[in-house]
């Protein structure tokens, strides 16, 4: 087991199996499959087999369509529009990135610019899929830091444009786009007559809601981070989503050192202190933004802001092997 956490691969085995109940006549359907470059798992729960297919695949459809929007790496997409034109001219986009990237500046508000979609700009300098063969200079992260600013971000209600100020911005959605994706496509999943729940999966981000066809109902077991193979604990999630950041599989070593993948807007240095934290509220889209935003607030500050937050709490893992929880966060151990 490369990881020990709830998270990305893991992910899946910690969500109890989904099984039929003898005698319910309700049956989980799922599917599994690569979406947005990321592993997704879609279960929907219903009587009818058909209708828990029809809304598998509405979801997967939901999905790709949003993965065609906020895709950076799609030349076609408005996001990579919005980039291209960066320090040149606002582009007008539809009313759903617009407000996603709304909502993306509000964050960034929350966090004190910790968590910021114009972090993007330094894929320049870290890559995180193992082409780095050595650190960036100091000049080098300095002058791409340079472009990370939230703040030039600039929106325009009335026309629906984004203008990224800066030459050499750029804005990604690698740490809300999944959180997202998981909430339209339960949404939509939803409005299908019939379904009594199911859970959206991406890779460990992951929202249930309704029935599931276990009495336990949806639940998420916590490994136990100083002894890999045990079970320290499990978590309620009906009705919620519980995400975690802390992708084990993808960071990079130097000198035995190890960066994460998540940059810190204040120094343009990969985060260090912390590795994994899951967030557990309502909404998807806001747990993934800000288990990425715990991730650079460090444990004192991201702590004390989960604390402040009703309805959201947090679970994370120091470098230590230290777990730290929120107030409210009720861990079971039986
Ligand atoms: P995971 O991929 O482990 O679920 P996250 O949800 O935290 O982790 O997303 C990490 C991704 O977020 C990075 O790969 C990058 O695309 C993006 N990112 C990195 N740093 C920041 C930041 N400070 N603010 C917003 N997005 C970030
Ligand atoms: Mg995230």
């Amino acid at each position: 087991m490369t990881s020990y956490f709830i998270n990305i691969w893991m992910a899946m085995a910690f969500i109890i199996a989904v099984q039929p109940l003898a005698g319910q006549g309700s049956s989980a359907q799922k599917k599994v499959l690569l979406l947005m470059g990321s592993r997704f798992e879609i279960t929907a729960v219903a009587e009818d087999d058909t209708i828990a297919w029809e809304a598998i695949n509405a979801g997967i459809a939901e999905i790709q369509r949003i993965e065609k929007i906020i895709s950076s790496w799609d030349p076609q997409s408005q996001t990579s529009e919005i980039n291209r034109q960066a320090g040149l001219m606002p582009v007008a986009v539809d009313r759903e990135l617009y407000d996603l990237i709304f909502r993306a500046k509000k964050i960034s508000q929350l966090t004190d610019g910790a968590f910021d979609i114009s972090f993007a700009s330094m894929d320049r300098v870290w890559r995180f899929d193992g082409s780095m063969t050595q650190l960036p200079t100091q000049e080098e992260v300095a002058a791409a830091k340079e472009k990370i600013n939230w703040q030039d971000i600039i929106l325009d209600t009335d026309q629906h444009t984004v203008f990224l100020k800066e030459k050499g911005m750029k804005i990604g959605f690698g740490a809300i786009g999944k959180g997202y994706a998981a909430n339209r496509a339960k949404f939509v999943m939803e409005k299908i007559g019939g379904i009594n729940g199911g859970v959206v999966n991406a890779s460990g981000d992951l929202i249930t809601w309704g029935k599931s066809n276990r009495p336990e109902g949806w639940t998420v077991k916590i490994a136990d981070p100083k002894e890999k193979d045990k079970l320290l604990g499990w978590l309620p999630v009906k009705d919620n989503a519980i995400v975690t950041s802390g992708d084990y599989e993808r960071y990079i070593e130097f000198d035995g050192k190890r960066y994460a993948h998540i940059i810190d807007p204040r120094t343009g240095y990969p985060t260090t202190g912390i590795k994994s934290v899951t967030i557990v509220c309502p909404d998807a889209e806001l747990a993934d933004a800000l288990a990425t935003s715990v991730f650079v607030l460090g444990k004192e500050k991201g702590l004390k802001l989960i604390n402040q937050l009703n309805g959201i709490e947090c679970l994370f893992v120091t470098d230590d092997d230290d777990i730290i929880t929120s107030e409210n966060l009720k861990l079971n151990y039986k």
